[in-house]
């Protein structure tokens, strides 16, 4: 029928313009990958005309040239073997422009005896796959770098869940609670932070984090060993498109060297107040007496110029150990005698009522001691001889010698106090030097704010030197300071008015 014959026509038309115009290309190829047909989609798309493709090109040719290696090398061996491939991204070489991102169907046609005869392929623009792929890559690194950015952070950063469920656990979590992630995620929060198992305090929290603001608190972080650690954590909600609460996440920080200060702090206000407090009773008490007796008595002066003194030098202590903290302790580095000093030193701390003091400053006992020349501040080194001396006097409450044995060596000097006194702990000897500490079984007996010892070390460091003690309960104990040898004269001359390092760790300006 005619009518059949118009239709089929018609069809015919169509399937041609559904072919020529589809949204892919469609190539037909020979086995070998040379064209046979491309649809116009395809020419579009890449540029050419019908005449420069078929019947002259391959389709291997097209492609850039690690598309061409992969495509003779994988692709062509893959298709022969199995009789297709799919989903195959290629770039096309375009005439004058980018080369065009492709994924690839290929299905191989055979003849009746199963010779494969051509090659099918349609081709789908990868443009925007191609850039929602790079973008896709592009926010995993994102992701990977932040990840690797919590997990190299010394703080513990962890997530929860809504209902307190930890769902993420960093290696600084892992080392402050000291459960791996593996052990840590699914445990609930308020195992390892106080305040999540304090109900009511949590409910506070809670209702702040359900309105989307961040809550600060310090609280005690449970370590997987049983023991308690002060911890300052912040919550960050997190909250869903509905407004409502999805998730905690948290950073949580060690404070405990904060709070040991913040107590030593304190403790050392109480003990300062009493420290300061005595003395001034004292200057008091005998000033009343001296009044309502209307004369001076020569041992009430004696006991308020002691008292001041006492006082002097608390105060004195004090300033030094706030410039040195401060970083404003400054230097006037020259040639001074060691020897010199340590025989002025032991002279000023001689008392009738004290253990007697002998220096050793040369190799004859008999002999005047040859100077020994230390780069030094003149100053501060009276201060730090002050300090050893006056500790080994009050540490000596039944007498015993006190030898100052002053040596050389080829770069460096020494001067070593050494007493028979109470001796030093072996457990407290390590902390000698910290700031405000003092050994429990003297604080009660010996006056003092702890600060002696923090200061002497910090004046001999600042000058280049080293200090370090050697002591036995009950048999007594040494201090020996060893400081830089001074240049001769001339050398000294060379680099005087130079400012040595203007500051140091300690921030303490050097002067020469
Ligand atoms: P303090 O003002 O308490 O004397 P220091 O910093 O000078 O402070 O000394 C710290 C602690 O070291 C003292 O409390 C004391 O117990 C101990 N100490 C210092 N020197 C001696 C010493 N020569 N013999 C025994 N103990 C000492």
């Amino acid at each position: 029928m005619s009518g059949a014959a118009v239709n089929d026509d018609l069809l015919k038309e169509s399937l041609l313009e559904l072919y020529e115009e589809a949204p892919c290309g469609y190539l037909f190829t020979s086995p070998d990958g040379t064209l046979l047909r491309v649809n116009q989609t395809f020419l579009a798309w890449t540029g050419y005309t019908r005449a420069e493709l078929v019947p002259s090109r391959r389709f291997q040719d097209l492609l850039t040239v690690p598309g061409r290696i992969f495509y003779e090398n994988q692709y062509a061996p893959l298709l022969r073997m199995q009789g297709f491939v799919n989903e195959v991204t290629f770039d096309i070489v375009r005439p004058g422009k980018e080369p065009l991102p492709v994924l690839v169907n290929s299905v191989q046609r055979p003849d009746a005896a199963g010779h494969p005869v051509f090659v099918a392929s349609t081709v789908f623009d990868a443009t925007a796959r191609r850039s929602y792929e790079r973008e896709l890559l592009r926010e995993r690194r994102e992701a990977e770098r932040l990840a690797s950015i919590v997990d190299a952070s010394g703080d513990a950063i962890l997530s929860a869940s809504a209902d307190g469920v930890v769902q993420t656990w960093n290696t600084g979590a892992a080392r402050l609670f000291g459960y791996a992630a593996a052990e840590a995620v699914g445990r609930a929060l308020r195992d390892v932070l106080a305040v999540a198992g304090d109900a009511r305090a949590w409910r506070t929290i809670e209702e702040e984090l359900r309105d989307g603001r961040p809550v600060h608190v310090e609280t005690v972080g449970v370590h997987a060993s049983g023991e308690q650690i002060d911890v300052s954590a912040s919550l960050t909600p997190h909250l869903g498109s509905l407004g409502e609460l999805s998730g905690i996440s948290s950073i949580v920080r060690d404070i405990r060297e904060r709070r040991a200060l913040e107590r030593q702090q304190q403790e050392f206000l109480a003990m300062a107040s009493h420290e300061l407090r005595s003395p001034l009773a004292a200057i008091k008490g005998h000033a009343q007496l001296m009044r309502r007796h209307a004369r001076y008595s020569e041992g009430g002066v004696d006991t308020i110029m002691a008292q001041v003194d006492h006082l002097d030098r608390l105060v004195n202590d004090l300033l030094l150990a706030s410039q040195i903290a401060a970083g404003r302790l400054s230097l006037r580095l020259a040639a001074i005698d060691l020897a010199a000093e340590a025989h002025t030193a032991a002279a000023a701390h001689v008392r009738p009522d004290a253990p007697p003091i002998r220096v050793q400053a040369s190799a004859e006992p008999n002999e005047p001691a040859a100077p020994v020349l230390v780069l030094a501040d003149q100053l501060r080194l009276r201060q730090v001889l002050s300090n050893l001396l006056t500790n080994a006097v009050k540490y000596s409450p039944d007498g015993g010698e006190i030898v100052v044995r002053v040596s050389q060596g080829d770069a460096t000097a020494t001067v070593e106090v050494e007493d028979q006194g109470t001796g030093i702990a072996p457990e407290a000897l390590p902390h000698l030097f910290d700031r405000f500490y003092r050994v429990r079984a003297t604080a009660g007996t010996a006056q003092g704010f702890g600060l002696g010892l923090y200061i002497t070390r910090q004046l001999v460091e600042a000058m280049d030197g080293t200090i370090a003690v050697q002591s036995v309960v009950g048999r007594g104990s040494t201090f020996t300071v060893t400081l830089p040898r001074a240049p001769f004269p001339a050398q000294l001359g060379k680099t005087s008015g130079t400012q040595r390092a203007g500051s140091d760790t300690l921030g303490i300006r050097r002067t020469q």
